[in-house]
């Protein structure tokens, strides 16, 4: 998450902000807000964007993002090689499954591995969308549930 900056809200821009909460020097009866850093270094209100919904994985008590452009899933491959424990997961290949978009969705594929992808129990043969709720599974135990998660007008996971 962004700091957390003050300013003045009877000129943001001109008067000086802070670090810590208190008054305007410029304004003394004035209050200064809590802004996010973020939307302050920008010098003006983000602009209303759509919130972009995107996906994460969820793996051994971690939340593993999937990026715009898609990952790759293995245990030796992408986010999940650096997990503490997947080396002992010899059940999963070194590169199992990708995760790619396509047309604003993302899908998985199988990438050969040798104890099978799994979406929901069923096995990927073909590639399969991926969606929020699913549970995405390598082999015979190792369960990745699929989350969604949802970003703010700063950019950040809400
Ligand atoms: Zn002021």
């Amino acid at each position: 998450m962004a700091p957390v900056i003050y300013r003045c809200p009877d000129d943001p821009g001109g008067c000086p902000s802070t670090l810590s909460p208190g008054f305007c020097a410029v304004h003394p009866a004035t209050m200064l807000e809590a802004v996010r850093a973020a939307a302050f270094t920008t010098g003006e209100t983000p602009a209303a964007a759509e919130p972009a919904e995107a996906l994460t994985l969820r793996f051994l008590g971690r939340l593993i993002e999937i990026p715009p452009e898609g990952v790759e899933i293995g245990r030796e491959t992408g986010p999940l090689a650096s997990v503490p424990g997947m080396a002992e997961l010899t059940q999963v290949s070194r590169l199992h499954a990708t995760i790619y978009p396509l047309n604003g969705r993302l899908y998985v594929r199988d990438e050969d591995s040798v104890n099978h992808t799994y979406l929901d129990g069923r096995r990927v043969t073909v590639p399969r969308r991926l969606e929020a709720g699913q549970v995405l599974r390598l082999g015979l135990d190792v369960e990745l549930q699929v989350e969604g998660v949802r970003y703010d007008e700063f950019g950040l996971p809400s």
